[in-house]
């Protein structure tokens, strides 16, 4: 893909898609404002929930052999997946080890990531996607554009169109007629994933926590479909971020409050289903579980960048972003759009594509992003952090060299005011364009140079005094 302001331009010029995303953001957005100020204490559950992940994250090889040795002693099995393709590699085993051809999913950021589905249709196994969402992005061959909500950029009567033309494809078609009001497209989607979850019998989840205590998974949702998917099939196999743990249920209850308030603008998520291990005569009968790093450790390393882990992936800093608000998710390139795929991205990936490289840039640093996180991430800073390490122009470094030598001295600087100030008619309004400037210069006016600098006027004034 190309770099990000090419890759966005193209969604900034598409009305129906601007309106669209302004639409449900600004919608999501007032919903979470309210029912974040309804309570008193959102500032020191937010700061509990940093201090938790920040303290899990330090601890993170004790937490997770915790949580590897209580899956197991209740009867799962943990596998430790350095990259995708080992992880895509184990779940496909798992899969075919049980003779199936095809899977149900509950909505998973980190199947995406690791292209789990194209892993799997490559061996000859059919994935289905379950969340609403989901299965409108899986139906109309797109790609989600939203952590929360992947078809975000669909408006209704898009959706009619895609369940029309391609659910028949897939399963179950649409019924005839069908309209576009809401209610009739989820129960047309209700009756298409019904048969698909009685039918199919390896499900693949991920999940939103890990209890570190006792094994638990947790999965936080509204609709139900990831119940169904969790509870019905005879295997189910997690595949999980290893930063998704937490040490104890105590510590499970503060993000049970910040998550639902963030990302739906709900008091309480509808479900919320919990499983550990196996149990006899009740849901799946074996349970596997995939730990997957795929980049988590290197961003663990570096000090600043490492806060990214605390995103319990809540949406709120995409629905404030003024810059994901025109840009939309696809232009990010990533499973992880917004603000926080502008920092997770290119710490997972690196930043050795132009795309990834111009990511941390993907931003105006206006830090609402950082208002509204949950667990006070501070995108910005990590945002600045990252410009320094993205891979820079012979041309840009010189630059930034030079002004960092001559802003070093306080002298320096002013014998380069003292210059401009007396060359100032010499220059012109606007900086000579086009050139390999032009995208900065076209769109600044260069400001009036003053006749005197301010720190001279100061010192001949003593500070306005005479
Ligand atoms: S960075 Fe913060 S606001 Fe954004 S998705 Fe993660 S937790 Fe939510």
């Amino acid at each position: 893909m190309p770099a990000f302001p090419r890759s966005s331009a193209r969604a900034a010029a598409d009305s129906q898609l601007r309106f669209n995303l302004r639409k449900a953001t600004h919608t999501i957005r007032g919903k979470r404002a309210n029912v974040v100020a309804e309570l008193p204490d959102w500032l020191e559950l937010r700061a509990a929930g940093k201090a938790i992940k920040d303290h899990t994250l330090r601890n993170l090889d004790r937490y997770l052999i915790q949580l590897e040795r209580a899956v197991t002693e209740a009867g799962g099995h943990v596998h430790w997946a350095a990259d995708a393709d080992e992880a895509n590699r184990i779940v496909t085993d798992l899969v075919k080890a049980t003779g199936e051809t095809s899977v149900v999913k509950v909505k998973s950021m980190a199947t995406q990531e690791i292209g789990l589905n194209e892993a799997l249709h490559e061996a000859g196994i059919t994935a289905y996607e379950t969340d609403l969402a989901e299965l409108i992005v899986q139906l109309g061959d797109d790609r989600p554009s939203h952590i929360l909500v992947p078809a975000i950029h669909r408006n209704r009567a898009e959706i009619r169109e895609i369940f029309l033309d391609h659910m028949g494809e897939w399963g179950r078609p649409a019924p005839d007629g069908l309209g576009d009001d809401p209610r009739a497209l989820a129960e047309a989607a209700r009756l298409h994933l019904r048969e698909r979850f009685l039918t199919t019998k390896v499900a693949i989840s991920g999940a939103n926590f890990m209890v570190a205590e006792t094994g638990t998974l947790v999965v936080l949702e509204s609709e139900g479909n990831g119940r169904m998917c969790l509870t019905l099939p005879e295997t189910l196999i997690s595949v999980v971020g290893i930063e998704k743990v937490v040490p104890t249920w105590r510590d499970l209850e503060v993000f049970l409050q910040l998550l639902p308030r963030s990302s739906t603008g709900e008091r309480m998520n509808p479900y919320t289903s919990t499983w550990t291990g196996v149990t006899p005569g009740d849901g799946p009968r074996e349970f596997h579980l995939v730990l997957l790093d795929n980049g988590r450790t290197d961003v663990l390393a570096d000090e600043v960048g490492r806060q990214a882990l605390r995103c319990i992936r809540c949406s709120a800093c995409l629905n404030v972003c003024p810059v994901y608000e025109r840009a939309g998710g696809h232009a990010y390139g990533s499973v992880y759009p917004g603000p926080i795929g502008a920092i997770l991205t290119p710490q997972l990936r690196g930043m050795d594509t132009p795309l990834d490289a111009s990511l941390p840039y993907a931003s105006s640093l206006c830090g609402a992003c950082y208002d509204v996180c949950p667990v006070a991430i501070d995108i910005p800073t990590v945002l600045v952090h990252l410009r320094a390490r993205a891979p820079h122009e012979p041309a840009e470094r010189a630059v930034m060299r030079a002004a960092s030598w001559l802003l070093a001295r306080a002298n320096r600087f002013g014998a380069v005011q003292r210059l401009a100030s007396r060359l100032r008619r010499l220059i012109p309004r606007r900086a000579p364009g086009p050139g390999p400037l032009a995208a900065w210069t076209d769109t600044r006016d260069i400001p009036p140079i003053p006749a005197e600098p301010f720190r001279d006027w100061w010192d001949r004034t003593e500070g306005g005094a005479r």
